[in-house]
């Protein structure tokens, strides 16, 4: 008896682990417009969305494939309309790896021309140079690589629904792209923005920062109501303005260094902590030396 009741037990937890996507981490933020916020403690960083046209499921970001098969299910119990297309605002793997999980149930990789090629090279490099084992292995995937690609804008409108994808790289990657709803006015940032404490990857070998900075402009002339960020809780376009000053006095930190003849190392040392999202200060240390080689390459 007691043997039967532990191995229940065990099984109630296995269950458990096996879907670890708190409730309060999936929202409705407009009718058939949906958030899955991203879990960095378990490797899943990445908040990805998706909105249920008429007659289909278009799904942003990816997210790792183990992530992937956390939001799969998430998004079945909101619709059980197919899933056609899914959107990557950028090539990295913590939004694009997990193609393969949507594209097995028939969906089709979209993203920009530019994140495209980057896919294919980088992005496929990153995978192929990936050693993780257990729960964090990309060896029980492939990596799917996009199909359907735009160059400055791509839109899915069915009348009730309209998502504009719009190209805003080179910015933090060559290829960011960012998914507009105009009626509902929210905006899908990818890495472009985050609000999390850990700052940016800023290191891409094709990122522009300068150009960043006026994709941030832009963004925030679309005047926002809801920013769904590519790292962090769901934001507004005060978001976008806070972004833009951790980035700009980034870059301007670099720059007056170099103006000074101060060396990479004395810059990464610069405080940032300021900011919020500037709060960790070995994070700040490695983006400001990704700065410095860009700026002086
Ligand atoms: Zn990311």
């Amino acid at each position: 008896m007691m043997i039967r009741l532990l191995l229940v037990v065990a099984f109630a937890m296995l269950l458990a682990a096996v879907s670890q996507t708190p409730a309060s981490a999936v929202k409705e933020v407009a009718p058939g417009v949906w958030v899955r916020m991203g879990d960095n403690s378990r490797n899943q960083p990445a908040n990805a969305g998706w909105v249920i046209f008429k007659d289909y499921v278009l799904v942003i970001d990816a997210n790792f494939p183990w992530g992937a098969k956390e939001i799969l299910p998430e998004i079945r119990k909101t619709s059980t309309k197919p899933i056609r297309f899914v959107f990557n605002t950028h090539y990295h793997g913590d939004h694009a790896y997990g193609g393969s999980v949507f594209t097995e149930q028939g969906a089709q990789i979209v993203c920009s021309m530019d994140c495209g090629a980057e896919s294919v090279t980088k992005g496929q490099a990153g995978w192929d140079r990936n050693t993780a084992t257990g729960a964090f292995s990309l060896k029980p995937y492939k990596l799917a690589h996009p199909t359907i690609t735009f160059g400055d804008t791509m839109a899915f409108d069915d009348g009730e629904h309209r998502v504009e994808l719009r190209l805003m790289g080179p910015g933090h990657s060559k290829g960011d792209a960012v998914a507009w709803l105009p009626k509902e006015r929210i905006l899908f940032t990818g890495d472009m923005c985050v609000n999390w404490n850990s700052g940016n990857n800023v290191a891409d070998a094709d990122a522009d920062h300068d150009n960043w900075l006026r994709a941030l402009d832009r963004m925030a002339a679309l005047n926002p109501a809801t920013v769904v960020v590519g790292h962090g809780t769901l934001g507004t376009a005060s978001d976008l303005r806070v972004q833009h000053a951790y980035l700009a006095d980034m870059v301007d930190t670099v720059r007056a260094g170099i103006a000074v003849s101060k060396t990479e190392e004395q810059i990464a040392q610069s405080d940032l902590t300021r900011h919020k999202i500037g709060a960790q200060k070995d994070r700040n240390a490695a983006s400001l030396k990704a700065v410095y080689r860009k700026l002086t390459k």
